[in-house]
């Protein structure tokens, strides 16, 4: 009895995470009948998002692309930044969690996935050229690996601290106090920045 393009809706947004059948049905029936000029304010921003919002070239936060067509995040473009400093998370979710707890004066290096054997992801698969590049190009001192505290998460910890060992920085990794398995995102900003300034040096390999 829904008309077949807000079927389609509804399916598209039920592809969004955390949102079901029942909330997608919700969010058509909100746009189509009661939202003003709703509908077509996120459609525009929607249609924008494609060309506007690319990976940072040196970090790979997401990052508006201005008139020249360069795409550089609000924490790349930050001069206070200490360049020296360098911390790498899994997601762009955990950027933004790190950053709530306003220990990091550094920049950042976002992965985009974790080491996963189970799902068939190897060390081929994470972007460890950028990385060592970011850690030559930026003069980095210090590396303070921040993947989550689960079994990808300390797996993919071990890798990098493998790879950085022959660069000559410090590697670090975050304290615990993060629950183990937990999700940087969701812990408290306390409790991520003692995390964070808690961080033990992680010994490279003999
Ligand atoms: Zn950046």
């Amino acid at each position: 009895v829904l008309p077949d393009r807000l079927r389609a809706l509804r399916q598209l947004l039920s592809r969004l995470p955390g949102v079901g059948e029942k909330t997608a049905q919700r969010y058509v029936l909100f746009l189509a009948s009661e939202a003003g000029t709703l509908a077509a304010d996120l459609g525009a921003e929607l249609a924008l998002l494609p060309e506007r919002i690319r990976p940072c070239t040196r970090c790979r936060n997401l990052a508006e692309v201005d008139e020249s067509g360069a795409a550089l995040c609000a924490v790349c473009r930050d001069p206070r930044r200490d360049p020296s400093l360098l911390c790498v998370v899994a997601r762009v979710q955990d950027l933004l969690a790190v950053e709530r707890s306003l220990a990091m004066r550094g920049r950042y290096f976002v992965l985009g996935r974790l080491l996963s054997p189970l799902d068939g992801v190897g060390p081929d698969e994470l972007p460890l050229e950028d990385l060592v590049q970011r850690v030559r190009e930026d003069g980095v001192k210090e590396v303070i690996l921040a993947t989550p505290p689960s079994v990808d998460g300390e797996a993919t910890a071990l890798l990098l601290a493998r790879e950085l060992a022959s660069l000559g920085v410090a590697v670090s990794r975050i304290a615990s106090g993060v629950p183990h398995g937990g999700d940087l995102e969701f812990s408290d900003q306390i409790t991520l920045g003692r995390a964070i300034s808690g961080r033990r040096s992680v010994e490279g390999p003999r």
